[in-house]
């Protein structure tokens, strides 16, 4: 069993403050590696305690490069740097049999979710794919489900577990925090998280593998054929610069549309969108 973890950090207990915990220029960022590597490092054992063969750790929050090496569980492999071109799905369509999202978020606007957007939080205010809103659970598990793997466990606060299990039900949900705001949470102790991390990974590959609970198959969430992609910004000169991208049409102040062959070529060219607005944020 072959396990591929997209592994973010506004989800992980003990985090709260954008400016404080978030990126490299932050004054208690150091706290935030270590309480991020050890999140993943429960999700690892627990995996590997569920039967998982084949871990690969994709570190996917700003530039990549927040879990500490040397701190990581010895037996995962771990993919960090920037860029990556599918960045916080690169290397998915790798041969893995699942999916594990850990220390997600949920999407901008939910009112209890901590630190919600939706991949750039200075350009992106809505993303619709088939006319549904969409944050990056959806946004990231439809580009699992394009190479044919399944998402089989989520990890953040409440409100993300709530918006991924809303498409996915049957996905394994561990809930490590409560939003109060987007700037607000009351957490679980990180040791306690780690726990519940480490057994729900390792509930959620024992059920993916049939040895728990009733038959289980991880759900598959796909775009098939064509995919409509509508996406509002911040500002008017950020459509602007999505327009450059071919295919896509302003359709507002602030809008724009376009309709990909398929989900991948989508994908990518929203990726190529929240890099550009960011040039200008
Ligand atoms: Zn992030």
């Amino acid at each position: 069993m072959r396990v591929y973890i997209s592994a973010d950090l506004e989800g992980v207990a003990g985090l709260v403050s954008r400016d404080a915990q978030m990126g490299p220029d932050g004054s208690d960022y150091q706290t935030s590696r270590v309480l991020m590597t050890e999140e993943v490092n429960a999700v690892v054992r627990g995996a590997l305690a569920g039967g998982a063969t084949h871990v690969l750790v994709n570190d996917s929050h700003g530039r990549m490069g927040n879990i500490i090496p040397d701190r990581l569980h010895p037996a995962a492999q771990l993919s960090q740097g920037y860029p990556k071109l599918l960045y916080m799905m690169d290397g998915v369509d790798g041969g893995f049999d699942l999916v594990f999202f850990v220390g997600y978020h949920a999407r901008i606007g939910t009112a209890d979710g901590i630190l919600n957007h939706s991949y750039n939080s200075r350009g992106i205010y809505d993303v619709r794919v088939s006319g549904k809103v969409l944050g990056e659970p959806g946004l990231n598990a439809r580009l699992a489900g394009y190479f044919g793997v399944p998402v089989a466990f989520v990890a953040g606060d409440e409100a993300t577990v709530r918006e991924t299990l809303a498409e996915l039900p049957d996905v394994e949900g561990v809930v490590t925090k409560y939003g109060i705001n987007r700037y607000a949470a009351r957490s679980l102790s990180p040791s306690q998280s780690r726990e519940k991390l480490e057994a729900g990974a390792k509930r959620a590959i024992e059920r993916a593998a049939g040895r728990v609970g009733a038959a289980w198959k991880p759900a598959l969430l796909k775009e098939d054929g064509k995919v409509r992609w509508e996406v509002d910004l911040l500002y008017s000169a950020m459509a602007d610069l999505c327009t450059l991208v071919p295919g896509v049409r302003r359709t507002g102040g602030r809008s724009v549309e376009w309709t990909s062959a398929d989900y991948l070529e989508g994908f990518k060219a929203f990726l190529a969108m929240t890099v550009l607005v960011g040039t200008i944020a």
